[in-house]
């Protein structure tokens, strides 16, 4: 690659082939360094030792706008690098993708979501949905179906208490398939849900196919809601699509209380943010389920 980058620097005429050269060089060593390292951090979590497990799930409360019950939370990964400490999923999320290992690694983040979820329950806590998110190419994987399956299984959590988020440029990389899959998901008794809904790209009429049961509003829309008439239109036009298509809408990184009366006083279902919550450790969750948060008052 960086030989490539010297050969088109050359031909550009450009002086700083050096520079290009050793910049390309470095981002190269970066990606395999972390490579390398998401190949340990897998292995890590292999063996029954949890706490030498360098991934861990955090937990995000959803919460329902009128009754403010806490009905589910999304598992959302991190990684505990060992010598760089926390790594966010937008830095090695991608890469596990390019490099496949998100395969291996999405199976983990499936069974520990299950396992805990039904560990929760065994504590004798109020029972709640469990949201994973799936990416396209663990979504494209032959035995995916079979992944959940086999996780549903291990953990004895029911099928409808488990939600895959998916996002639409992932389902329109393959129409066809998508909801072929999504059908499959749909009869095993797996909700789903579009992430991030209008980031991407689906038309209208793909989209009344889709066995979902959520939309979920994207962050961007929300950010400036208190403000931006166009996010307000886009929020207000989501909401009113979804519960034409029967749907239920969920707005995510909801941060203020004008954000969220916005969308209350807009007939929005659901939220997911900071306002209510950040992503939590299983143990910090599970008290927030044992302060009554989980019941309807
Ligand atoms: P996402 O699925 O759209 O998740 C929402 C992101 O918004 C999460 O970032 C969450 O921590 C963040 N968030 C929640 N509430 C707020 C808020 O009020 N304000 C702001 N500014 N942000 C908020 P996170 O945890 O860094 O995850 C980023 C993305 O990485 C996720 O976006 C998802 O696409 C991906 N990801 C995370 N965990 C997994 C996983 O286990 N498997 C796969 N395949 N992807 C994952
Ligand atoms: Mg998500
Ligand atoms: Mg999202
Ligand atoms: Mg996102």
């Amino acid at each position: 690659h960086a030989d490539v980058a010297m050969y088109r620097a050359k031909e550009l005429g450009n002086d700083n082939v050096q520079f290009y050269a050793s910049e390309m060089n470095a981002s190269i060593d970066e990606k395999l360094g972390l490579l390398e390292g998401l190949r340990a951090a897998l292995d890590s979590c292999q063996d029954d030792d949890a706490g030498a497990c360098q991934f861990e799930l955090l937990y995000q409360p959803k919460v329902d706008l009128r009754s403010g019950r806490l009905f589910g939370v999304e598992a959302l990964i991190r990684w505990h690098h060992p010598e760089q400490g926390l790594v966010s999923p937008d830095r090695f999320i991608g890469l596990a993708e390019e490099s496949g290992l998100i395969v291996p690694i999405g199976e983990w983040v499936l069974r520990t979501a299950c396992a805990q979820n039904v560990a929760w329950r065994a504590a004798g806590l109020p029972p709640i949905s469990m949201s994973v998110n799936v990416s396209a190419r663990q979504f494209e994987d032959k035995r995916l179906v079979e992944r959940i399956a086999d996780a549903l299984g291990a953990s004895g959590l029911p099928p409808q208490d488990l939600e895959v988020e998916v996002t639409e440029s992932l389902i329109m990389r393959d129409l066809g398939r998508s909801v072929d899959k999504m059908r499959e998901l749909e009869a095993m008794g797996v909700s789903l849900s579009i992430d991030d809904f209008g980031t991407g790209y689906s038309s209208l009429s793909a989209l009344k196919s889709f066995p979902i049961t959520r939309l979920k509003i994207d962050k961007s829309f929300v950010a400036d809601l208190a403000s931006c008439a166009d996010d307000q239109a886009i929020a207000l036009a989501v909401i009113s699509l979804g519960h034409k298509l029967d749907l239920r809408v969920i707005a995510e990184g909801v941060e203020t209380e004008q954000q969220r009366d916005f969308l209350r006083a807009n007939d929005c279902d659901e939220m997911q943010g900071y306002l209510f919550s950040r992503p939590l450790p299983a143990q910090a969750l599970a008290r927030l389920l044992a302060d009554g948060h989980g019941v309807v008052a």
